[in-house]
Parts: structure tokens; C-alpha cells; sequence
């Protein structure tokens, strides 16, 4: 009969429901997926953005309903870049992954936690009878993260700076974040590894952030950013090595403002490698006025001059031959001129860094290493790219007199320095006793108040003896020492 089927025919048919049904499996697993990693941190599996938004909504919802606040906790991990500059990529995906884990550990079960940037969480507390509930999720995060990371055998410590919100009747899930992100913020200027609950002056500072970002634009374009000059100076001869050019801003109605603060905020803001080529051209200007007006005979002792770069500028293409040509204007040889980079910017996994640096040192620049001891160094750098002084940061110079372990770390830094011909420079020497303990640990150049706050170079000569005969520069200052 035609309207029974053949063997073949029904084989046929299962085959193509067979067939259909794995395409619709296949299809379910896609959109699965799909939605997973549209609501998903792939890195992490944690929460993303998205599904933090609707897991906000949700909780707002039901904490209007029930009448129980939430909190939210916004997490930034501290110097995180630092540690993927140096360490790359990979090991930074790890400490990443490790941090999800630590977080999801400490947080309740009630509790979410989504990655919403690079290295930026935020945990999102259930029916919060008050703040101190938070602050214990908060300060168990924290102790979590106490133990260092181990990611490819090599041993990372690593904390968060916290932020934390408590939500009121009318919050808005953009508003919770906000503030939670103004509180981290606040956390990271106390110096990280805390947390920081938002209260409303912290908004009133966040604004002042952005006025001042934009008013950092308008004096770049009025000019309004100097250089002040400090010595380096030799113990005991007096010579002065050279002048660190430090930036200064006076603003037009605030007044001198802190170059920690400008110089982060250009950062933060892409604005520094405008302000480092305004400060670099002030500096070599007002450098090489001062180096002709002095007119001596030679020039094999005068001082050089020093200006710090930041890792953005080290980044652009053309920062060697600008450079070069604005020290060529000003008739300055390259080797008067010494550049001041911190540790991360050496050990920044970027080629162009790497091959800029190498030119730099290729031209006869010198290079220093500013604020030595306070990163990830690594000895193989220091030989790999020439480095022709190590700055001892302040922080350790501070707690010399009093404190074991700083005066231990001074000690193997100059050793190090020393076994490497690295020449070492304390920073940050304010009392003869520091001048004396130094010497003693066999560290000859110093910088700091004692000798000199950072001036306009003419206003600095009367420390100096000038005679015009004179062919170098003699701070006077360590005469007064007592040997
Ligand atoms: P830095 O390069 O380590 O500069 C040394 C800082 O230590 C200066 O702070 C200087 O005024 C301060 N200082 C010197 N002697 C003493 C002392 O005896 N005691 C104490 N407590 N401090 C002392 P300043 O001028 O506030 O600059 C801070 C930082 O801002 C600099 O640290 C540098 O990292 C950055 N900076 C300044 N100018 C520039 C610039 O033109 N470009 C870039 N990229 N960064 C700059
Ligand atoms: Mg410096
Ligand atoms: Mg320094």
C-alpha cells in the first residue's frame, strides 16, 4: 500500500528527527551560552556589569518591600597594574582569579559578586540590618586577602582598598555604585588595604576631582606650571651632582597645589604627557639660563638636571627624538641630562618602553631609579637597562635613625648598588643625623630639606659658592657638617 512506508523511508525519517532534535540541543547549548557569557566575567565566572545591574534592581526591590537595607562593597585591587606591567598578562589573569575566589569565599551565601572592570568587584550584601553588618563582609574580605598569592611560583601580595554604601529607601542602583566607587576611592588615598564607608562629603571631594581635571586642562593651556629645582648634593665635598626638577602648580584661585595630586590626576586623566613636555621644556630652559649665566671654565663638574617621566610618556613613539631636539635647543649636551623613572616604569612589559629607554641611554641620557625599594624590582633589570643611580625612597631614609629594618634596607641596597657600580642617592634627608647614619652605611649623595627645598634655581645661590672661577657647584650647606 502507497501510504505505508518503506524500511528505508521510516529509517530515513528517524534520521531527520534525529538529526533536528541534536540541532535543537546544539542551539539551546549555544544560547545557554550565550546568555551565560553575556551575564558572566569570563575570567572570573563571577557576575558581570549586566548581571550586577539586574541583581541591583532585584535586591532594591525586595529590600523596599521588606524594609531591610542593602550594602554594596565596591573593591579595587591596589597597584594591580604594577603587577601585570611587570609581571604580565598571564600571571595577572591568575592573581585575578585568585582574588574572584578569595571574594566569593568571604562573602555569605546570601551575597553576590561580580567583576565589573579589570581589577574592580563589587559585592552586593542581602537584608543588612545596618552598616556593621557590611563592615564585617568587609573586613573579612580583607583578611582574606592577608596571605600572599602564589601564581606561577612566584609569591604576590596583593589587597584591596574597599568602598562601602549602605542603601536607603530611594537608591538607585547607578547612585549605590557611585558612591561605593567615591568610598574605594577615599580607601586608595588613605593608602589602600582598608575600607572606606561613604558618607556625603566624599561626593563633595569626587566633584572637586573632576573640577580640578578640568581646570589641569585649562592651565596646560595658559601655561600656568613651573619647575622648582632641588640639589643633589655630595657628602662631604658639597659638589652638587645635579637639579631634580619638580613640577609646580599655582593655581589661579586655589593656590599651590600638591604635585602628588596634579601629577595623579594628569594621570588618571590622560593629560600627563602634555605636563611633562611643558615641564621638561621649563626645566631644560630654566636649567641651561642658569648654566650660561654662571660662564665657567669647564663644565666636566656642573651639575646636571634631572626631571622624572612617567610611564605614559615612556610609552609614546616619538618621546626620544622630541626629547633630544628640546635638549639640542637649548645647547645642552644629552649626557647634562638624567631621566628619573620609578621601578614599575623598568619593568613595564611594553617593547616601545623597552626600546625608548635603550635609545635614551644609547644617546648618552642618564637614567635614575626613582623611589627605589617601594616596587617589584628585580636586580636583572638594573643591569639590563642601564640604570646609573638607584634613589633610595624617603620612606626608608625617614625611619633611618629610629627604625632596624629600615637602616637593614638601606644598607643592602648600597651594598647592591655598589657590587652592580650603581651609584646610590638618598632621598628625603631632612636631619644631620640622617646625613651622618648614611655616610656611615657608605651612601655619599643625598637630597632632602636638610640641604635644600626644591626652589627656583636663582633663588638657590646663595647656599652655593659662585665664583665665577669655581667649575663646579659647591652646596655650603655641608660645609657646616660636623666630621
Ligand atoms: P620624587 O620624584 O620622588 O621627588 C621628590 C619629592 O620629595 C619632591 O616632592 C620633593 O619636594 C620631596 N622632598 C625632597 N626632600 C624632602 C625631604 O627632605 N622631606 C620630605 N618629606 N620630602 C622631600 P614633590 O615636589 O611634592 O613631588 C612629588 C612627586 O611628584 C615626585 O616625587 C614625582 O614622583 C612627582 N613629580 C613631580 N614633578 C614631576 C614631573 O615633572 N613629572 C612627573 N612625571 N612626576 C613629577
Ligand atoms: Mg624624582
Ligand atoms: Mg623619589
Amino acid at each position: 500500500m502507497s501510504s505505508m512506508k518503506s524500511i528505508d523511508e521510516v529509517e530515513r525519517l528517524v534520521r531527520k528527527l534525529d538529526r533536528e532534535r541534536q540541532a535543537r540541543l546544539e542551539a539551546e547549548r549555544i544560547a545557554e551560552i550565550a546568555t551565560r557569557s553575556a551575564l558572566h566575567d569570563n575570567l572570573t565566572g563571577l557576575a558581570n556589569r549586566a548581571m550586577l545591574d539586574d541583581i541591583l534592581k532585584t535586591s532594591i526591590a525586595r529590600s523596599r518591600r521588606n524594609h531591610r537595607a542593602i550594602g554594596i562593597l565596591f573593591l579595587d585591587l591596589d597597584r594591580f597594574k604594577n603587577i601585570n606591567d611587570s609581571l604580565g598578562h598571564k600571571v595577572g589573569d591568575l592573581v585575578l582569579k585568585e582574588a574572584a575566589r578569595r571574594i566569593t569565599r568571604a562573602i555569605r551565601s546570601v551575597d553576590s559578586a561580580a567583576r565589573i572592570g579589570g581589577d574592580e568587584f563589587a559585592v552586593v550584601c542581602e537584608g543588612a540590618g545596618g552598616i556593621r553588618e557590611i563592615v564585617v563582609v568587609a573586613q573579612r574580605i580583607l583578611d582574606s586577602f592577608a596571605d600572599t598569592f602564589v601564581c606561577e611560583e612566584k609569591e604576590i601580595s596583593i589587597e584591596p582598598s574597599i568602598g562601602v554604601v549602605l542603601s536607603t529607601e530611594e537608591s538607585t542602583p547607578a547612585e549605590l555604585l557611585r558612591d561605593a566607587d567615591t568610598a574605594m576611592y577615599q580607601a586608595k588615598n588613605k593608602g589602600g588595604r582598608c575600607f572606606e564607608i561613604f558618607d556625603a562629603a566624599m561626593r563633595e571631594v569626587a566633584t572637586q576631582r573632576l573640577a580640578l581635571e578640568s581646570s589641569l586642562r585649562a592651565g596646560l593651556r595658559t601655561h600656568q606650571f613651573t619647575a622648582a629645582f632641588q640639589p643633589v648634593v655630595c657628602v662631604p665635598s658639597g659638589n652638587v651632582r645635579s637639579f631634580e626638577a619638580l613640577a609646580r602648580w599655582n593655581h589661579p584661585e586655589l593656590g599651590a597645589i600638591s604635585p602628588e595630586l596634579f601629577i595623579r590626576i594628569a594621570e588618571d586623566s590622560h593629560q600627563i604627557e602634555e605636563l611633562g613636555e611643558q615641564i621638561l621644556g621649563i626645566a631644560l630652559r630654566d636649567f641651561s639660563g642658569w648654566l650660561h649665566r654662571r660662564k665657567g671654565p669647564s663644565d666636566g663638574d656642573l651639575p646636571i638636571l634631572s626631571v622624572n617621566f612617567s610611564p605614559a610618556q615612556l610609552a609614546r613613539p616619538t618621546i626620544v627624538p622630541r626629547t633630544l631636539e628640546a635638549i639640542d635647543e637649548m645647547g645642552l649636551a644629552p649626557d647634562r641630562v638624567a631621566i628619573e623613572i620609578t621601578e614599575s616604569t623598568l619593568m613595564v612589559d611594553n617593547d616601545v618602553v623597552a626600546a625608548n629607554l635603550k635609545q635614551f641611554s644609547d644617546k648618552g641620557l642618564r637614567l635614575d631609579l626613582d623611589d627605589f625599594g617601594t616596587g617589584y624590582s628585580s636586580l636583572a633589570y638594573l643591569k639590563r637597562f642601564h640604570v646609573d643611580v638607584l634613589k633610595i625612597d624617603r620612606m626608608f631614609v625617614r625611619d633611618i635613625e629610629t627604625d632596624f629594618e629600615s637602616r637593614a634596607i638601606v644598607e643592602a641596597i648600597i651594598k647592591m648598588s655598589s657590587a652592580l657600580n650603581i651609584d646610590v642617592i638618598a632621598e628625603g634627608v631632612e636631619t644631620e643625623l640622617q646625613v651622618e647614619i648614611l655616610g656611615g652605611l657608605g651612601c655619599h649623595w643625598m637630597q632632602g630639606y636638610y640641604f635644600d627645598r626644591p626652589a627656583q634655581l636663582d633663588a638657590l645661590k646663595h647656599h652655593y659658592a659662585t665664583e665665577i672661577s669655581a667649575d663646579a657647584v659647591v652646596c655650603k650647606k655641608s660645609a657646616e657638617i660636623k666630621h
